[in-house]
């Protein structure tokens, strides 16, 4: 009996782009800052960033605790999507032209 259902023809489709890393992830500075001063711990970073760079920054007696970064090299190389739903302004990167050379892209 031949299978209807194989999954190895891609002549309709178009082939899809990734990105790999040409240098181990700690070795590459990208990810972001926070001014605390106008952070307001509204932690909408925290749900939309979903590799987990941002947590809570509880401390005992404080009432709106605002972010910490704990896992900077989550952040994935050259996404910025965090820093546009930050109303506050908080959330910094640096220049994505001084990190492109880092990240080389290919078809699957
Ligand atoms: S989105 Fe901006 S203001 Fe809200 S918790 Fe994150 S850094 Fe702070
Ligand atoms: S740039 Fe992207 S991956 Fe990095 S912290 Fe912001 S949302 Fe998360």
């Amino acid at each position: 009996m031949s299978s209807a259902t194989t999954n190895t023809s891609h002549s309709t489709n178009t082939p899809r782009k990734r990105k790999r890393l040409l240098a181990p992830r700690e070795e590459i500075p990208w990810f972001p800052t926070l001014d605390l001063l106008v952070c307001n711990g509204c932690a909408d970073c925290i749900v939309y960033c979903k590799p987990g760079v941002f947590e809570l920054d509880e401390k005992k007696g404080v009432k709106r605790p605002k972010v910490k970064i704990t896992n900077p090299f989550k952040c994935l190389v050259l996404c910025t999507r965090c820093v546009p739903i930050c109303t506050s302004g908080a959330i910094k990167l640096p220049n994505p032209k001084d990190f492109e050379h880092f990240v080389e892209e290919y078809e699957e």
